[in-house]
């Protein structure tokens, strides 16, 4: 493909407050750079849309600069490249890395990487890409599952919390997932094996635990934060591990983030809290996409994704994730 004219892209004009409205968002059609030595032109396919992108939008000290106001929203993404001048990359290749939200990229080709177009591109956004590495290294590092302990998870037929349940049942565990509505509970049930799935939105989550956790919860792993956090607290058993990945149920807020008020729970129980962030793990991906193509093949793990279509949707498209409106890892179908 001959290098195109014009780039359609997706900039940030101001800092949402509560969750991001369109006009957060400016659309430009804008001249394509000509490449410089050592860069790749790489025409994106499809956008990874994430919570965290929620969080990117604010200023203030994160584990990651937020994006400056003017700039292209930052993505993740997959796409093809269509011309370079970087001895790494050929066009036709096909890449993952940072494309941000716009239909066309310019970059040095620093963080991304060949995949294989003979999968769907849409896994390496998902179970082979940064939702599956979050979920493999913070359930398995962090979680650390023992066969026969019970893991809970939240936001359990999302991207993240899809994998890390099918991770917990490969290796042996007893599998309670919380998620909303009756639909996604059966499909974690169904689908991914869990043992047992509490529709928070319908069902009395203290109760749901009481039942489907009767030997207590060894490990929590906590997508969504607030209240759903607090109540499993109360159910923990000695040396329980709490992996901290994301508190969705948090991200829009207007007013302080709610903690935990049963955090006691972690003193009594010589409980463990800990925080983790994917990037932290990024010399290790290879290892874990290894294993997590293994998985794959071997029918262990299935790679759900939610593809909605055009870029000039992104900020209703990525409100979905905020209202449980994905079934699967929402991924945002450039053109
Ligand atoms: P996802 O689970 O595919 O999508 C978000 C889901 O969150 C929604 O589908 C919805 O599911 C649930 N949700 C939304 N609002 C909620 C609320 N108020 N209370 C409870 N649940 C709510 O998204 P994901 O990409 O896998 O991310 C899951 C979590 O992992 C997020 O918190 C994200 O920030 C975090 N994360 C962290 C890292 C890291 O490095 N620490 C990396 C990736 C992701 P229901 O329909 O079930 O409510």
């Amino acid at each position: 493909m001959t290098a195109p004219a014009m780039n359609r892209a997706v900039r940030l004009i101001s800092r949402p407050v509560g969750e991001a409205k369109r006009s957060d968002f400016s659309f430009t059609d804008e001249a394509v750079p000509a490449l410089d030595d050592g860069q790749i032109l790489v025409r994106t396919l499809y956008l990874s849309l994430d919570p965290a992108m929620r969080g990117w939008m604010n200023e203030g000290k994160s584990y990651i600069e937020p994006v400056a106001l003017g700039d292209v929203m930052r993505a993740g993404g997959v796409g093809e490249v269509v011309a370079s001048n970087n001895p790494r990359f050929a066009a036709g290749d096909f890449v993952s890395g940072m494309t941000n939200v716009q239909t066309f990229c310019v970059t040095d080709g620093r963080g991304f990487t060949k995949v294989d177009p003979s999968l769907a591109l849409t896994i390496y956004l998902n179970v082979l890409g940064m939702p599956g590495m979050t979920a493999y290294f913070g359930l398995l590092e962090s979680g650390q599952p023992k066969a026969g302990e019970t893991v809970v998870v939240s936001g359990a037929t999302g991207a993240v919390g899809a994998t890390v349940g099918q991770i917990a049942k490969i290796k042996g565990c007893h599998v309670v997932g919380i998620a909303g509505g009756r639909e996604k509970c059966d499909y974690a049930v169904k689908e991914l094996g869990f043992d047992a799935c509490i529709d928070y939105k319908n069902q009395d989550v203290r109760k749901g635990l009481k039942e489907s956790c009767l030997k207590g919860v060894d490990v929590y792993f906590d997508n969504v934060g607030g209240e759903i956090l607090d109540i499993v607290l109360t159910r923990i058993n000695l040396k329980a591990r709490i992996v901290i990945c994301g508190a969705i149920s948090q991200y829009n807020n207007t007013v302080p983030v709610k903690g935990p008020s049963n955090y006691l729970s972690l003193l009594v129980n010589r409980a463990r809290m800990e925080g983790i962030v994917v990037f932290d793990y990024a010399p290790r991906y290879k290892e874990a996409a290894a294993q997590m193509g293994q998985w794959l093949r071997e029918g262990k793990l299935l790679s759900k994704e939610h593809v909605e279509v055009g870029i000039d949707h992104f900020p209703e498209v990525l409100g979905k994730l905020f209202r449980g409106e994905n079934f699967g890892k929402l991924v945002l179908k450039v053109g």
